[in-house]
């Protein structure tokens, strides 16, 4: 993998095809139809030059772990594309971030969740969200503890402006997939057992990065987050930038 998976002189469509090529084996391998499973191209540290060019290759959706930078990039990107916040949203950025996005992947409490519909309220707006949830109860990492999740799911019910869609994780970094593979199944478990006891359906598991995200989606990922494995290492881009 490494240098050859994402080659600086490749194309972004010749990268796009590998990944697309790596989805539809491993829906195969899950008997999944191949529509189930939609591709987030992540574009942090990546300049809007380079996002026309994903754009110009069919993308109509994007993901953005930090508001201030989506907040400069996205007027200078075309138009008609969806932007989905995967990072942690910080109560003071929420204002700004109700008109960026429509989908937020990491609404990771109560308090974040109960600013986010004020925003939403005052801004007229509804937004799609999915509770995020520490699945190895990681303290670097933000989220919601499974035993939590059927009372966020029921607080979010009573949100009007916010539509619970699912559930997403950023298990903890394995060089081998599989390792990580009982995160992505404890995701999938907590989602069937939240719906059964709360009666709300979660059609969406955001889950799964460049290296794992076939077992994401052996695992049910409906929404899978890959960033490197399209634009190339980011450390590389930050020296280019630097
Ligand atoms: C950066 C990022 C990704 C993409 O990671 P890659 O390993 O580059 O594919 C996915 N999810 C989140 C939350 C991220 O911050």
């Amino acid at each position: 993998m490494g240098d050859e998976a994402c080659g600086v002189t490749d194309t972004f469509e010749q990268r796009l095809a590998r990944v697309r090529e790596r989805m539809r084996r491993a829906c195969a391998r899950a008997n999944r139809p191949p529509e189930s499973v939609r591709l987030l191209p992540v574009t942090k540290t990546v300049e809007p030059d380079r996002i026309r060019e994903a754009v110009a290759a069919g993308i109509k959706a994007f993901g953005e772990n930090r508001v201030q930078e989506a907040r400069r990039k996205i007027p200078l990107c075309p138009g008609g594309v969806e932007w989905h916040l995967i990072g942690h949203l910080q109560t003071n950025k929420v204002r700004p971030a109700v008109p960026l996005f429509v989908w937020i992947h990491s609404v990771d409490s109560l308090s974040l969740m109960g600013t986010l519909e004020s925003a939403c309220d005052r801004a007229g707006r509804r937004m799609r969200i999915l509770l995020e949830v520490n699945v190895a109860g990681e303290a670097s990492k933000f989220g919601f503890a499974p035993s939590q999740v059927s009372e966020a799911v029921r607080a979010a019910n009573a949100c009007p402006h916010l539509e619970v869609m699912g559930l997403m994780a950023i298990p903890p970094f394995r060089p081998d997939p599989e390792e990580v593979r009982p995160y992505f199944r404890l995701l999938r478990q907590l989602r069937d057992e939240t719906e059964a006891a709360t009666g709300t359906p979660l059609p969406e598991l955001s889950m799964g990065m460049s290296h794992d995200f076939e077992t994401a989606i052996e695992e049910g990922a409906t929404w899978i987050r890959v960033g490197t494995a399209l634009f190339g290492s980011r450390r590389t881009v930050e020296e280019e930038t630097a």
